[in-house]
């Protein structure tokens, strides 16, 4: 992915990160932020690329790209996900973890932005093959974790299991244990209870909130639900324990479709209890009362509320224009395009951003890691009220400048963050 400068700005040919960048212009132009300061952050401080080979099962070796961007610690030690996908690359590292550096300020946590991922297909993996990918990937990323320095978590198709694998392998190449350079483990394992659902749980809080200022009623509200991962199956569910009606949930087989509102316990039912669902899809899931529907549909439905809580650049100049909702509350990172968000702004439809909407994961690490460094876990009921609570004075934060403002919500929280960080870099100065 090439990088271009137009009109002396860093432009990318990798859409998540071009957006990232447009994005951030935006915000920074209407802040009237320094050009040092954009360019400075425009980049990102590190970017290590490694190669994986990994001895696969019928004992050939396979080389898969794999990637660590650490975009700011300004505010502190860098934080974010690894992901395994097929469309991983250095630069889609490089926007989602520019994101993360939005992410931890706008949320008050002391972190900077990382990102992190592998280029393969997970589900084309056996389990023996995915160890020994994640534990030689935890080898050569290694030099630059740390707990004080670059704090790794799960993103999409990965999980505590990862995590495990990752520390694991850099505890033994350091001789001792060190719980709090990675989160998102198994609560066991030094992870925290509440951390599973932590995204949702945030995610779900949000459109509560948004529910909450615009005067509806969550029993009257329809809501659509893209992907059934652990972002958006966890919002579902506590969307429709909150009252909603879940009209429709997705995952990568198609959409399922109940005007009348899914069963949302089943479907984590059918899922976990269904050893011949691979990969815990949703394949089949109609014959629980629903009409099955194509893969984009559930993007088109008739419904109060969607939430993409899948795939990047979903919601863009071609699909923007026929989202009924008029309330998005993005779970998934960058799903809506500069387009995409201009036709649903001019179209009165409110968005709440990822970096907001999905902040619940990474308030969540970060509860784990203060448990880490003090040895002291914390009960579930504590770890949820302070996420809510969080949670909640964030969106409400963003919500009351963005009409003070007169901006969008994605501006809003722009601002706002880019603030807290610039202020820092102020202080610290270039030499960081
Ligand atoms: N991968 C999640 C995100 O994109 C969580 C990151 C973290 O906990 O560090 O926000």
């Amino acid at each position: 992915m090439a990088d271009r400068i137009v009109n002396g700005r860093r432009r990318s040919d990798d859409l998540l990160l071009d957006t990232a960048l447009r994005d951030f212009y935006g915000a920074a132009d209407e802040m009237g932020l320094s050009e040092s300061l954009i360019s400075m952050l425009s980049y990102p401080e590190r970017r290590l690329d490694v190669s994986v080979p990994v001895e696969m099962e019928d004992g050939r070796v396979r080389v898969f790209k794999g990637y660590r961007v650490q975009h700011s610690t300004a505010l502190g030690p860098s934080k974010g996900g690894i992901r395994y996908a097929q469309d991983v690359t250095g630069a889609e590292c490089e926007g989602l973890a520019m994101l993360m550096t939005w992410k931890c300020s706008l949320a008050g946590i002391p972190y900077g932005g990382g990102k992190g991922g592998i280029c393969c297909d997970p589900t084309a993996l056996t389990r023996r093959e995915k160890e020994r990918m994640s534990r030689t990937y935890g080898a050569r990323i290694a030099p630059i974790i740390g707990r004080w320095s670059d704090i790794p978590a799960p993103d999409m198709y990965t999980g505590g299991q990862e995590m495990v694998w990752i520390m694991d392998t850099i505890c033994k190449m350091l001789g001792h244990f060190e719980p709090a350079m990675l989160t998102g483990k198994p609560i066991d394992y030094w992870g925290a209870r509440g951390r599973t659902e932590a995204t949702g749980r945030g995610t779900s809080t949000c459109g509560l909130e948004l529910m909450k200022v615009k005067g509806l009623n969550p029993a009257n509200m329809k809501i659509a639900v893209q992907g059934f991962g652990n972002v958006g199956s966890y919002t579902a569910l506590l969307l429709k324990e909150a009252g909603a009606t879940i009209v429709a949930i997705s995952d990568t087989t198609g959409t399922y479709y109940n005007p009348k509102g899914i069963n949302i316990e089943k479907a984590f039912e059918y899922m976990n209890n269904n050893p011949s669902q691979r990969g815990r899809k949703l394949t089949g899931f109609e014959k629980e009362g629903c009409e099955k529907l194509g893969l984009n549909d559930i993007l088109f439905l008739d419904c109060d509320f969607l939430f993409p809580c899948a795939l990047q650049g979903v919601i863009n100049q071609e699909t923007a224009p026929k989202v009924k909702a008029r309330y998005i509350i993005e779970g998934a990172n960058s799903p809506t395009t500069v387009e995409g968000e201009e036709i649903l702004k001019d179209a009165g439809a409110i968005v709440v951003p990822d970096f907001l909407a999905n902040a619940g994961g990474v308030i969540g690490s970060y509860f784990e890691w203060a448990q880490n460094l003090q040895g002291f876990s914390w009960t579930e009921a504590d770890y949820n009220k302070r996420l809510v609570d969080l949670m909640t004075e964030n969106f409400n934060r963003v919500w009351a400048f963005a009409q003070d403002k007169k901006v969008t919500m994605r501006r809003a929280a722009y601002m706002q963050a880019i603030k807290r960080v610039s202020d820092i870099v102020a202080l610290r100065g270039v030499y960081l």
